[in-house]
């Protein structure tokens, strides 16, 4: 199935001037952006986005971190976008990454990870419409 998911390059991507690299594997697995802006997380957001761990106690450090420099969303289409994107991107942990996958490349720990990408179609959907309007989505399929 033809898929759209939602990345977010966060801080420590930009830090690290990681942006074409995180990019370039995107693109050399087949994907298309779709979708590109960079943009400062509010308050509002960042406790929508992340609204499933807001109660666990990394939670300040984690919106600080978010807060710290703006971030690149990036709506990315493909075949199976989403879990494809995931397995990409490798589990939370960066130090528990495999080399090869993003985080375990570029990424420091279970905080500074380099980038969100959405872990169903259903929340793809959801965070697509939090970050972009539907002009800013160059494809037919996403505009709804
Ligand atoms: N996070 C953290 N400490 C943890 C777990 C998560 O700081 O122990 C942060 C991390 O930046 C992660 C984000 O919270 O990417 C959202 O957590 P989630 O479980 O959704 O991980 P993801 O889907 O990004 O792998
Ligand atoms: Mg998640």
């Amino acid at each position: 199935m033809t898929e759209t998911t939602l990345l977010l390059l966060k801080p420590d991507c930009l830090a690290a001037r990681h942006v074409g690299d995180v990019i370039r594997r995107f693109e050399q697995a087949g994907f298309e952006i779709v979708g590109c802006k960079m943009i400062s997380l509010s308050e509002e957001v960042l406790a929508e986005h992340y609204a499933h761990v807001a109660d666990r106690p990394f939670y300040p450090e984690l919106r600080s971190f978010m807060q710290s420099k703006p971030v690149i969303a990036l709506a990315v289409q493909g075949e199976d976008a989403v879990a494809k994107g995931r397995d990409l991107i490798g589990p939370t942990d960066s130090r528990k990454a495999s080399k090869g996958t993003i985080r375990g490349d570029f990424g420091k720990d279970a905080m500074e990870n380099i980038v969100h990408g959405s872990d169903s179609v259903e929340n793809a959907a959801a965070e697509l419409k939090r970050f972009f309007a539907p002009h800013e989505l160059f494809t037919a399929e996403v505009r709804g």
